[in-house]
């Protein structure tokens, strides 16, 4: 299996999976997929209902991924999957669970990881890979990032105790919620190094991007990142569309549909990779929160960016964005892998003009018919009422996230075809939005008691690239 990018790198010398690891963009600008995907047959997926059951979502992952790795060796990449994907790291041995709501509608528990949203899922499988290759290499990996919350605390809670990686999160001082604040503070390591800047979160991303364009200063620290488009995250994602696909079907050809909660368009651009795989989904909902480019997109055929002004802060808030960075792959696969549109398009057209217009055109026209997909959006006030619904109800409770999909995804349901929702986010994360919702806080899971008593270890910054460069320099062992 070879990758090319979506801007269309020269065809030789085509990367494999572990030259791609560890890098972001490729060299042209653009993000790497496989040259092709790999297509299912009906044995495979049969197959694969039994190897869920017998040997668990490890052994699922493993089989999935193999069709996308192959330069690391089956038996070390089962040892990756069994390390990444087991009940000592996830609350459930399923890894997970899928269990029914009313109206023909499914949830997929994706926040059984150690920091309660889905990111976790992709993030302890990057992180074992990333220890597997540098101690190929001979390498270490100094991870530099910023974070406004869910990210950087998967991250954290994935690299911690990789003995060749070290992490450098930035965060807005006194701007993520006291649960977030405290899941990332309390880690006490030495390989974990947060970072509480004396700004918004816009100025410590501006931070990492002087930083790691300094290319003296992050070849001379090894510095990395783990951003979303890194294309092993994506991979990860695809096993959980077909293990909850497996779970709510009894039959190798029973269609499920989708519903994902999309911000910078990871989690359902895996759906998709699922759905051209040959996995059976009829549909992919995606739904946005009151920052609606990719619903405006999906409706209209027009890709609009909003400036950071025009982004609205909502009880949603980790799709609060203004620029989906992977929809380039998706729009890559729309226009029959034509690198040469896609360049144009968000090399040129995007960042000239601010945004592009596929109305019109004959493949915008079958985006529905060819890849399924649909889309709708909420707002804070539909947020509520389908948290207080679910809860009254089924009893169950969805954080803000997952509630924006469950919302949308009741009005694309159809009869007969199960609509699985993915649960993105615990409620117990979000706990002001549930309050409002239902007139009380969330339960909290065990694993989360007094999290906010215990001491926090943050190194306070000023704005400032070189006070950040000194702190770098002082951490890094020479
Ligand atoms: C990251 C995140 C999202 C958005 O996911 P994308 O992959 O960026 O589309 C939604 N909900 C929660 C809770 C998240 O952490």
């Amino acid at each position: 299996m070879r990758y090319l990018s979506t801007r269309g790198l020269p065809d030789d010398p085509r990367p494999t999976f572990s030259d791609i690891l560890l890098e972001g963009l490729a060299p042209d600008g653009g993000l790497y997929l496989p040259e092709s995907y790999p297509r299912l047959d009906a044995a495979t997926l049969a197959s694969w209902r039994t190897l869920l059951e017998t040997g668990g979502y490890a052994a699922l992952a493993h089989a999935v991924l193999s069709l996308f790795v192959d330069d690391i060796g089956s038996d070390d990449l089962r040892g990756i999957c069994e390390r990444a994907y087991n009940d000592t790291v996830f609350s459930s041995p399923e890894i997970v669970p899928v269990s029914p709501l009313s109206g023909g509608l499914w949830l997929a528990h994706l926040s059984g990881g150690p920091t309660a949203a889905f990111k976790d899922l992709a993030m302890q499988l990057l992180g074992q890979l990333f220890e597997y290759e540098l101690e190929r290499r001979d390498q270490e990996l100094n991870i530099l990032g910023a974070t406004s919350g869910d990210t950087g605390s998967a991250a954290e809670y994935a690299m911690r105790g990789l003995p060749r990686v070290r992490v450098f999160m930035l965060t807005p001082a006194g701007r993520m919620t006291p649960f977030q604040q405290a899941q990332m503070f309390s880690l006490d390591e030495e390989s974990i190094v947060n970072v509480a800047v004396d700004g918004v979160f816009d100025d410590c991303q501006d931070l990492v991007k002087a930083v790691a364009g300094d290319l003296d200063f992050k070849r001379r620290y090894s510095l990395g990142a783990v951003n979303s488009i890194n294309w092993a995250r994506l991979v990860a994602q695809v096993v959980y569309y077909v293990a909850a696909w497996l779970r709510v079907t009894s039959a190798d050809d029973e269609r499920v549909s989708f519903c994902v909660p999309t911000g910078n368009f990871g989690n359902i651009m895996a759906g998709h990779i699922a759905r051209m795989m040959g996995v059976p989904i009829d549909t992919l909902v995606l739904a946005t929160n009151e920052n609606n480019v990719l619903d405006e997109f999906f409706r209209t055929g027009v890709y609009r960016v909003r400036g950071a002004s025009e982004t609205h802060a909502t009880s949603s808030p980790s799709m609060d964005i203004s620029k989906a960075s992977n929809v380039e792959r998706f729009v890559f696969d729309l226009l029959g892998r034509d690198a040469a549109r896609v360049r144009e398009l968000f090399g040129v057209r995007l960042p000239r003009d601010g945004f592009f217009d596929l109305s019109g055109t004959p493949e915008f026209a079958s985006l529905r018919e060819r890849f399924g997909f649909v889309s709708g959006s909420s707002t804070h006030a539909d947020r509520l009422a389908t948290i207080a619904a679910v809860w009254a109800r089924d009893g169950v409770l969805i954080d803000p996230h997952t509630a924006d999909g469950v919302g949308v995804a009741a009005s694309f349901a159809e009869p007969g075809v199960p609509m699985i929702v993915t649960e993105t986010a615990l409620p117990v994360k979000f706990a002001e939005t549930i309050a409002e919702a239902i007139g009380r806080e969330p339960e909290r899971p065990p694993r989360f008691a007094g999290i906010e008593d215990l001491p926090r270890v943050v190194v306070p910054l000023p704005n400032d690239v070189r006070a950040l460069k000194t702190l770098i320099a002082e951490r890094v062992p020479a």
